[in-house]
């Protein structure tokens, strides 16, 4: 069975390796030259380890720790001997999967209607003879109010390659990080705010000498349910990313994970998916940003929340990995 994978990031390079071997022969079909080009942080927490393979050279920190801001103020420095995730060189990471794939560089796939059903072409016209297209093409077909802009600096700034670093604020859903990276740090800013408010919030955070600029759009609005419905989409082309944290590599490789088994098993899709921890707790993320955006909670109390309160449960919650008690512990019951 010929399976025709739409992108070449975490999610559709994921779902080729968890078919590779089976009868599914995946090809993914990436727009771009290389892998890994899209603008990203690069941390990837703990989780898919036993999935998929993260070679050691592609591991640039372990995460060990994390800071939490209010305002400019620190509230927590947590620091354990865990490891709690991962600095990657994220397109080292995609092209050490992607070189034991079958992967076309340089194909930017189009689709079309043709007598009622949807068909796929690339761009120089060669119709994609699949028996099944999945579509993993992240964040760039979503609705723009799906999503949100995320923005940062790539700087010689060295910090603890052990520790992230959060900052949130009293005015802004969303937040600033600075993360670790093999040159220095990675200083961004992403939430409900045009760039230049996230510019000039970032301006105080910005040290060391730059050597990159750059943004993109990320999903914060939890799962796309019509897209759902559709059964062909995986990744941030499906809303699988954390609204609290913008977390999407992780999540986008467990959505992989959820699909391939659904075909390997012959099971439904939407039922294995929406029964899954990683719906149930996107959603209950996006719920939260929801609420915020209703104004049943303000942005300052939801920065007082995430930043005052046990940072155990916080940190629970914004990894994904919490149960309903979990949120009534930290929310109460008001917004649930
Ligand atoms: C500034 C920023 C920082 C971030 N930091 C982090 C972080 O530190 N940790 C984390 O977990 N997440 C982070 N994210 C989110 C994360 O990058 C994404 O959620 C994740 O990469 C989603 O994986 P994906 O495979 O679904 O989509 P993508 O990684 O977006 O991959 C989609 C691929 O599809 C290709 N494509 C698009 N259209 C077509 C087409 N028509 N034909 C063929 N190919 C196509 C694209 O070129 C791309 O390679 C960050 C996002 C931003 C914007």
């Amino acid at each position: 069975m010929e399976v025709a994978i739409v992108g070449a990031g975490p999610a559709g390079l994921s779902l080729a390796w968890f078919l590779k071997g089976t009868k599914y022969n995946a090809t993914v079909y990436e727009a771009l030259d290389d892998v890994g080009k899209k603008p990203c942080a690069w941390g990837l927490m703990s989780g898919v380890e036993s999935l998929l393979p993260i070679t050691k050279d592609s591991i640039i920190s372990e995460i060990k720790g994390f800071r939490i801001y209010l305002n400019d103020k620190l509230i927590h420095d947590v620091r354990g001997k865990q490891t709690l995730g991962y600095i990657i060189n994220k397109p080292l990471f995609l092209n050490h999967l992607a070189e034991r794939l079958n992967v076309k560089f340089n194909s930017k796939v189009i689709r079309k209607r043709e007598g009622g059903k949807e068909e796929y072409y690339l761009v120089n016209g060669e119709k994609i003879n699949a028996d099944m297209v999945v579509i993993s093409n992240g964040h760039y077909e979503l609705p723009k109010d799906h999503t949100i802009p995320a923005i940062q600096y790539i700087t010689d700034y060295k910090i603890d390659p052990e520790i992230v670093e959060f900052y949130f604020y009293s005015d802004l859903l969303g937040y600033a990080w600075i993360f670790p990276d093999d040159k220095g740090s990675k200083i961004g800013i992403g939430g409900y705010a045009d760039i230049n408010f996230l510019k000039e919030r970032l301006s105080k955070l910005v040290k060391g000498k730059v050597f990159t600029f750059h943004g993109a759009r990320v999903s914060d609005y939890g799962i796309e349910e019509q897209r759902l419905k559709e059964k062909k989409y995986v990744g941030e082309a499906l809303g699988t990313v954390y609204p609290l944290t913008g977390e999407g590599i992780r999540p986008s490789i467990l959505s992989s994970k959820i699909y391939a088994d659904s075909l390997l098993e012959d099971k439904d899709f939407v039922k294995e998916f929406k029964s899954s921890k990683l719906y149930f707790t996107i959603q209950a993320q996006a719920k939260i940003i929801d609420g915020v955006k209703k104004k049943i909670m303000s942005i300052s109390l939801l920065s007082k929340l995430l930043t005052k309160s046990d940072p155990d449960i916080v940190y629970k919650i914004a990894i994904g990995d919490f149960g309903m008690s979990d949120l009534i512990k930290l929310f109460g019951r008001s917004l649930l």
